[in-house]
């Protein structure tokens, strides 16, 4: 596997890195196994409570000279990692594809979108803004600027092993702050590689050591960051159960915390939809990725009177699905992260029929020689009501419930009537429905689409959902605010000192 060697994954690798340094390895070993043919890829050495400390120490050590370097020359480097990016994209991409499961297109697509987050940090990294204000006061100024907010933790989960990453880093970075990344436990091996290709660059640069720092581990690993008063903020990726447990111990700690969580996204497809647009991307939004997207399309909000023809439409297209090997381009559909995931897409399709959910295209486990990881599935399609209590869950895996409505105001009742809200389309080519969806009493999601499906954002907005999605925002707009503090300056160049309000306060 030539995709290992060019990015220096070994059988055997150490799981701490303070970007220049690899620490011996002093733990347990967590195994990857691939989800597309169950072989163990490599090991990695877990991070010890120790060495997290040692860690977050290097960390808040070269903040202090990290954050003097002009940002311009902070994107500098980022700019090179880019780079460094663009040449290690057939690799990276094939190792993410190859360790969590993905297909080979969306493994590309996934380094293609931290190439392209590395271009805006760049290109951020001479902006910053603070914005200028008049003075209530004669010979006053007011402004305010942004400082760098110190040691940024990251937590991140399987599904992007890698792009979550680089949204939040190249923004941290350029904006003065240390990082220290801990990926998921499931996909130990991309946190290696990455840490590998920047550790180059760095290198190159003089970036002192500490700046960009890797531990690995399982959720204890992301508890010492959401517990540690040394990091400022904790970006956390990941199920909302995570999301709750970060978020109150950071909050106990009064640190600040940026959470990424669970989906539940929906399309509408209204009686004006284009049905073959329609279609198109309420497929790839249920089954891409093997339904692991925190943005795929769970459910389906029909119109009645198109109901029948959208059915028939997606049993012929589900007929079509190729699973297997996602390295081969000719499948559609890969394997799910593990064996866990499979029983909870199993335990998900019992719970869906005991509720009353009628099964349009039936799921099932694949066996045989080309599926011996045993974690491919077959892509289902269920009939089901909105009050059942399934359809409220996020299941991680390709089950698609289909909906039908009869007014724009039910569907949108439908659409926002789960706990989740990240992301929600509606296909149709009506301007007044496409206006009341995307309206104040429309869609409750961070992301609102029109004619697109509700997968596949891209890195210049903002991204991140409402209620249990966490309310984060990550990548592009002004996300990179999250990662700075925000002080108020005011200049007194007169030869009295007026106060506020006009108060008088006379000696
Ligand atoms: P997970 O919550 O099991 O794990 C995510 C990360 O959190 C891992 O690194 C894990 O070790 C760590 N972790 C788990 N419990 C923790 C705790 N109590 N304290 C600190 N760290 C903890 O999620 P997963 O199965 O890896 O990923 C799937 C989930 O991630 C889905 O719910 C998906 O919707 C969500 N997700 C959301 C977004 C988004 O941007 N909103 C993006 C990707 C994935």
């Amino acid at each position: 596997m030539d995709f290992l060697k060019s990015l220096s994954i070994e059988k055997t690798n150490r799981g701490t890195s303070t970007g220049g340094t690899w620490l011996e390895p002093l733990s347990e070993d967590i195994a990857s196994y691939s989800p597309v043919d169950g072989a163990l890829i490599g090991t990695v050495s877990a991070t010890t409570a120790g060495q997290y400390g040692l860690v977050a120490a290097q960390a808040q050590k070269a903040f202090a000279e990290w954050r003097s370097w002009p940002a311009p020359r902070r994107g500098a480097v980022v700019r090179q990692i880019g780079d460094a990016l663009r040449r290690q994209k057939e690799s990276l991409g094939r190792l993410v594809s190859y360790e969590m499961g993905k297909s080979l297109q969306e493994g590309w697509g996934e380094v293609q979108e931290m190439i392209d987050i590395c271009d805006f940090a760049v290109g951020l990294s001479r902006q910053l803004y603070g914005l200028a204000m008049h003075s209530e006061r004669p010979g006053h100024r007011m402004y305010e600027q942004y400082h760098p907010l110190g040691v940024v933790g990251i937590i991140s989960a399987f599904n992007f092993p890698v792009a979550v990453w680089s949204w939040n880093a190249m923004l941290a970075l350029v904006c003065g702050n240390t990082c220290i990344w801990k990926p998921s436990e499931k996909t130990p091996l991309c946190g290696v590689a990455c840490q590998n290709i920047i550790s180059h660059i760095f290198e190159n640069n003089n970036v002192p050591d500490g700046v960009c720092n890797l531990i690995t581990g399982d959720r204890s690993a992301g508890e010492w960051l959401a517990a540690d008063p040394r990091i400022a903020l904790v970006s956390a990726t990941g199920s909302t159960r995570m999301g709750k447990a970060v978020a109150a111990t950071v909050a106990g700690r009064l640190g600040r915390s940026l959470l990424e969580l669970g989906g539940n996204n929906a399309i509408i497809i209204s009686k004006d939809a284009d049905l073959d647009i329609a279609l198109l991307g309420a497929v790839f939004g249920a089954v891409g990725t093997a339904g692991q997207r925190c943005t795929t399309t769970r459910r389906l909000i029909i119109h009645e009177s198109v109901y029948e023809a959208v059915k028939a439409k997606l049993k012929q297209a589900y007929n079509q699905l190729k699973i297997g090997d996602p390295l081969d381009p000719a499948n559609h559909v890969g394997p799910l992260i593990d064996q866990a995931a499979v029983q909870s897409y199993l335990n998900a399709i019992e719970k869906c029929r005991a509720e009353g959910g009628r099964f349009l295209v039936e799921g099932g486990v694949l066996e045989g020689a080309s599926f011996k990881s045993g974690c491919y599935v077959k892509p289902c399609i269920a009939e089901v009501e909105p009050l059942y209590t399934i359809v409220k869950e996020e299941t991680f895996a390709p089950i698609l419930y289909l909906l039908k409505y009869q007014t724009l105001e039910e569907a949108i009742v439908i659409q926002n009537g789960v706990p989740q809200g990240l992301s929600s389309a509606i296909m149709t080519l009506n301007l007044r429905e496409a206006e009341q969806f995307l309206s104040y009493a429309g869609s409750d999601c961070g992301i609102a689409n029109v004619n697109i499906g509700t997968s596949g954002a891209e890195i210049g907005g903002a991204f991140g959902g409402e209620k249990e999605t966490g309310g984060g925002r990550e990548s592009g707009s002004d996300a990179w605010k999250n990662y700075m503090r925000r002080q108020t300056n005011t200049i007194n160049y007169s030869a009295a000192l007026p106060l506020a309000q006009g108060i008088r306060f006379d000696l």
